[in-house]
């Protein structure tokens, strides 16, 4: 995957400081690698990859992740921007009904989209009208009909009979249609060509300005690859579209397609359609198809963890703290287990942060009940005992066992083991290195 290549580019750099041009640059060769792999197009890869250049150039080496985490943190960020950010949802009108057209290529999946739309809006709640405005191929209305009827979704269609007719006509009438018959959104489904083509541009163009839609949703198969770019373009330009579905993504497309065309329209992806089934249908998600495009999901989450685990603020609070001369307390000692309680759930997969190997260890034997009890144990204290644990006599031991429930032994073995985990911090100060986890239960 694209993380254990970037994990061979890095020699163990590690610690403060940037990360070297060199790194950079072998890491943004390995990204555009991935990106080409998934199909992305090249214009757009190019962009993507000075954009997370720049950024990964810019950045400080973070304390919790090593290099290469860093970075795919950073392709992660970028990616899940250019993909929209937030899965946006639709936009519903203030005055029903809300209007959908939708837009693209003939063979994008339009008709059959409009089925799951339907099948989606009328789940909800909603009582949807899909409007059959592609008069362009003979059984294009029958096609829109019978999905309809599958999803259980009523369908606008022209009369037959009546010759070739008009479908910006079709279009306008089944928008009245549906505010007459209180339908509160309506899908309309369009024609499309083989290719890009003026004509077909134009009746788009013409349909939107008829039907004043709230979205017009460009449907584009997943794997159509490096043509994505100029048919969005084209698209975009000739109908102004507002959001993006991705269609096919059941296929083998890595998705690629997805940042290529958010990318040069600037639109979000909203939705996803997975396959023929009416329910091969999902809202979304930026950043699942940042993790897929470049085949990091494991990463990602090993990465969320560490940050979490390693709390950068905490480590930094106390370093400074320990720097200015102030000693170590029973509240620091406390704020640094339950910073282990992050790492009692990630203990599993640890086996994959490298240099990490000392610590497992001494996680092996962790046990996350263990901090309930320190924990108990300290909030019985008074601030003041808290600061200075020498005034802690026997019958101050013995109150603070009571109200935290433990032994007295109990109370005895924690300050032990807090005298140890104080001397050293003062050890580390005198070192000049970062707090570690001094002290770690069990
Ligand atoms: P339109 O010309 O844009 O209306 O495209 P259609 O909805 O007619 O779909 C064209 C073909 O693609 C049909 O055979 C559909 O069954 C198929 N199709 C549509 N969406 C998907 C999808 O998400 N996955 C797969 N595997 N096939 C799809
Ligand atoms: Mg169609």
């Amino acid at each position: 995957s694209l993380s254990d290549r970037l994990s061979a580019t890095f020699k163990g750099l590690r610690g403060k400081g940037r990360l070297s041009e060199a790194d950079v640059d072998a890491t943004v060769r390995e990204i555009r690698r991935a990106l080409l792999d998934a199909d992305v197009a090249l214009p757009v890869v190019r962009q993507f990859a000075a954009v997370v250049r720049e950024r990964a150039l810019s950045s400080e080496v973070s304390g919790a992740l090593n290099p290469a985490q860093q970075v795919v943190k950073i392709v992660h960020e970028e990616l899940v921007g250019v993909l929209g950010g937030e899965t946006r949802r639709l936009r519903f009108a203030k005055t029903p009904p809300t209007v959908i057209m939708l837009a693209g290529l003939q063979g994008a999946g339009k008709t059959t989209l409009a089925g799951k739309l339907g099948r989606w809006l009328r789940d909800q709640g909603h009582t949807p009208l899909l409007v059959a405005a592609d008069l362009q191929r003979p059984n294009a209305v029958t096609q829109l009909q019978v999905v309809g009827e599958r999803a259980g979704v009523a369908v606008f269609a022209p009369e037959p009979g009546n010759g070739v007719g008009d479908p910006v006509d079709v279009a306008r009438r089944g928008v009245a249609s549906a505010r007459e018959r209180h339908h509160d959104v309506v899908v309309v489904d369009t024609a499309g060509r083989l290719g890009v083509d003026a004509e077909m541009m134009q009746q788009a163009a013409d349909i939107r300005s008829a039907t004043s839609p709230d979205e017009v949703l460009f449907v584009v198969d997943a794997m159509i690859g490096q043509d994505a770019v100029t048919t969005a373009q084209a698209f975009l330009e000739g109908v102004e579209l507002t959001g993006v579905v991705l269609s096919k993504l059941d296929g083998d497309a890595r998705g690629g397609a997805a940042l290529s065309v958010a990318s040069v329209t600037g639109r979000p992806v909203m939705f996803a359609s997975t396959g023929e089934g009416l329910a091969d249908f999902e809202v979304f998600h930026p950043d699942r198809m940042a993790s897929r495009i470049l085949d990091m999901g494991d990463v990602l989450t090993l990465i969320e963890q560490a940050e979490k685990a390693f709390d950068a603020e905490t480590s930094q609070d106390l370093a400074q703290r320990f720097a200015s001369g102030e000693d170590f307390t029973l509240d620091d000692f406390l704020v640094q287990m339950q910073g282990l309680r992050n790492m009692g759930s990630i203990k599993k997969m640890l086996g994959m942060l490298p240099g990490m190997g000392e610590l497992r260890e001494q996680l092996e034997s962790f046990d996350e009940r263990e901090i309930d009890r320190i924990e108990a144990i300290v909030r019985s204290m008074t601030p003041a005992e808290r600061r200075a644990p020498k005034i802690l006599n026997g019958s101050r031991r013995a109150r603070i066992a009571r109200g935290s429930g433990r032994t007295v032994t109990d109370v005895n073995q924690l300050l032990d083991r807090f005298a140890d985990a104080q001397t050293m911090m003062r050890s580390m100060r005198k070192g000049g290195g970062m707090p570690g986890m001094g002290g770690l239960p069990g």
